[in-house]
Parts: C-alpha cells; structure tokens; sequence
C-alpha cells in the first residue's frame, strides 16, 4: 500500500511540475501583451516555453543590486517593483528580460553615437526608450541571434 501511495504521490508531483505556469501578474499584464501583439507584428515565433511566469517583489536578498531578472534554471523572471527602473522605465525593463526568456536575446552593451544604449538589451537600460521606441522596438526584435 507503501508504495502504491508513494508512486500515486509521484506522478501527482510531475504532473503538477509540469503545468507549473504561473498566472500574469496584473501589475505587467499591460506589458506582456505589448510584447506579443509587438512580436507577432515583427513575424517572430516566440519560444514560449522558455517563461513559466512571473515573480514581483521588493528587493532581492540575494541579488540587490538587480532591478530583474530571468533565471534560465527556474524560467521566471524576477522583478524587483521598488527599482528605479520599474517605477521609471517599466516596458523597457520588462521587454529587456522577455528578450531573454523568448527571444533568447543576450546582452548588446554597444552604444549609440550621443553615449546611449543602442538596445533594450543593454545592461544599461536606454532612458530614452520612450521617444524612441520605433528604433528599439526595431533593434529587439529583428536583431535576433542566429541560433535562434
Ligand atoms: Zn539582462
């Protein structure tokens, strides 16, 4: 009966492991969409499978001088709700990570003739994001590894 009980508490556990998705969280709700009806606009396929949600928080024990991040490991991404970066430049902070989690994007540190960040991908986030957002809108999503 041990074991019966045991395998059934198996299976339960893979099984809820693997439809382990998180719902949106309101707060970036506006954000995501944004980033899907923009990708669809683009052409690009998303790997979808490579987010499982989302986790909001205040700063990170772990991790404080992050304002996000995506954890290839768990397949979340974190993001700090107290950071200058989401209270200021949001969308460019969260399409910065859903770069990584579904356009599989890695950092682009290269910057633009006047010393801003020629991409979202930048670890230093444009500020001038909002005024601009056709060319960096442009930049993630065409600017895509060859692997992808
Ligand atoms: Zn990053």
């Amino acid at each position: 009966m041990k074991t019966i009980i045991f395998t059934l508490a198996i299976a339960l556990l893979f099984s809820c492991t693997k439809e382990n998705v998180l719902p949106i969280p309101k707060q970036v709700e506006t954000e995501y969409l944004a980033f899907l009806y923009h990708a669809e606009n683009y052409g690009v396929k998303l790997k979808s499978h490579k987010l499982k949600g989302f986790i909001l928080s205040g700063k990170f024990a772990h991790r404080p001088n992050y304002q996000a991040y995506y954890s290839h490991h768990d397949k979340i991404i974190y993001v700090d709700t107290t950071s200058i970066a989401y209270v200021f430049n949001k969308e460019c902070l969260l399409f910065h990570e859903l770069g990584h989690a579904l356009l599989r994007r890695s950092h682009n540190e290269a910057l633009l003739e006047n010393g801003e960040s020629a991409s979202v991908m930048n670890e230093l986030l444009p500020k001038s994001y909002l005024q601009n957002k056709e060319y960096y809108l442009d930049e993630l999503f065409t600017k895509l590894d060859k692997s992808y």
